[in-house]
């Protein structure tokens, strides 16, 4: 078989990216583990900056996303039994996010693939990548019918997350990876139940942090730090209720409750891997890097990511080199300002486990800082709607010949 571009992983990254060239005229092969149904159903991130949702917009993919997203101009800090509101639109001269579920943006993106006729293909096995520093870099993968299949590529886009075969198949030597794992975890649930609050609320308490985040007008997202090595199993309902109301109510204000539709907890660890490219193999997404959640920025990475690397690989298989070359830089310079933002986030809301006093007391110097001053307020406020986009991002959705 053969491609002008083998993608890996039908997560955000590898699906917008097989859209963004199939609008350029450039045809792909785009492989998933995973089934259709497992992918549109795993639930992950639900905030869009103002940059991911115009990116969406010019693709031509917003058709839902402009009916059921849910723009929000802000943001509460919760500190000290107080709630303080930090409004976006008034610091940043009118930027917004936009909440709207990984899993619709997953399932619009399906759908459109499918809909243009495009080779994806659910369910494979044994994905693997080879030639990277040649001309027509290979992918190979069994179907879910058992038949074996090798695409002969000009590139290869490793979408595939963090635990995906495409950054491991680079040799060792070439890439340099920097990690931290945090000493705390997420437990997220997702709840039948309308949110309690119009925007999000990010809580710093003594029993640790907590975030009411939602999905929908109808559905309810909420989180708290937990231990990273707890059981889920050890967390009933009502133990997850009776937590989050401990850590979130205010006098005044009472937590809504509801059926719980998902739970479970995930790690958290900032990951980088630099470059992002090996060859003719591009790394885009979680597969290069991970940042905790606290910031809101794993899907609008990926994002951007693929963003660029459209323009670079149209560039690449018409004969100019120059994007392909500045893609790993141009994406790092954003991913560094995310896993910034993101650690600050999360160190300055979770309490450290065996932490001194000290802790505590700084975190609350810098949430009153931010509360009380419209600098610190304001840099807050333009890192969480999105940095401001580069020339590639905005060619992102240019059409083909
Ligand atoms: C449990 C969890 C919760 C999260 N919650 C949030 C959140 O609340 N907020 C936030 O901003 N971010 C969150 N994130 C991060 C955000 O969801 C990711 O940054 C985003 O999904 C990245 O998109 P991606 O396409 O790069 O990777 P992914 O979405 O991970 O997609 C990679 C795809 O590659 C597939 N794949 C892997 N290996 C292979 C292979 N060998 N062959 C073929 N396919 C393969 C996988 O099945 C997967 O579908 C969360 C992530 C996780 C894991």
């Amino acid at each position: 078989m053969r491609t002008q571009v083998g993608i890996v992983g039908a997560g955000p990254a590898g699906l917008l990216l097989s859209h963004l060239l199939a609008l350029r005229g450039i045809d792909s092969v785009l492989v998933e583990t995973r089934s259709r149904a497992y992918c549109e159903a795993r639930q992950r991130a639900g905030v869009l900056e103002d940059g991911s949702v115009a990116l969406l917009r010019r693709a031509g993919l917003a058709d839902r996303l402009d009916i059921k997203g849910i723009e929000h101009g802000g943001i509460y800090l919760q500190f000290a039994s107080e709630r303080r509101h930090i409004d976006f639109r008034e610091l940043t001269g009118g930027r917004s996010v936009t909440v709207y579920a990984q899993t619709e943006i997953v399932k619009d993106l399906i759908a459109r693939r499918l809909a243009d006729g495009a080779a994806l293909e659910f369910g494979v096995t044994d994905t693997e990548v080879f030639d990277l520093d040649s001309e027509h870099p290979r992918l190979r993968y069994t179907a879910a019918d058992g038949s074996r299949h090798e695409a002969i590529c000009d590139a290869i886009a490793g979408c595939d997350g963090f635990h995906g075969i495409c950054r491991p198949a680079i040799p060792a030597g070439a890439l340099t990876s920097w990690e931290r794992v945090y000493p705390y975890a997420w437990l997220g649930i997702l709840a039948d139940v309308p949110p309690s609050t119009d925007e999000l609320i990010y809580a710093h308490h003594p029993d640790g942090f907590a975030l009411h985040s939602l999905r929908s007008q109808a559905i309810s997202r909420l989180y708290l730090q937990v231990s990273p090595d707890e059981e889920i199993g050890n967390w009933p309902d009502d133990r997850i209720w009776a937590e989050l109301a401990g850590r979130l109510e205010l006098p005044g204000w009472s937590l809504k409750q509801g059926p719980v539709l998902d739970k479970g907890i995930t790690g958290m660890r900032s990951f980088v891997s630099a470059p992002m490219r090996y060859g003719r193999l591009f790394l885009a997404g979680d597969a290069a890097h991970i940042v905790p959640p606290t910031g809101a920025k794993g899907l609008n990475l990926a994002l951007a990511d693929v963003a660029v690397l459209s323009a670079a690989l149209d560039g690449l298989l018409h004969g100019d080199e120059s994007l392909a070359a500045s893609y790993s830089a141009t994406c790092l310079n954003r991913v560094w300002r995310c896993t910034h933002f993101s650690w600050w986030m999360t160190t300055m809301l979770h309490r450290t486990p065996g932490a001194d006093k000290m802790e505590a007391q700084l975190q609350l110097a810098q949430l009153r800082y931010i509360a009380s001053s419209r600098a610190a307020a304001t840099s807050l406020a333009e890192n969480y709607t999105g940095i401001a986009a580069g020339p590639a991002w905005h060619d992102a959705t240019k059409r083909g010949p």
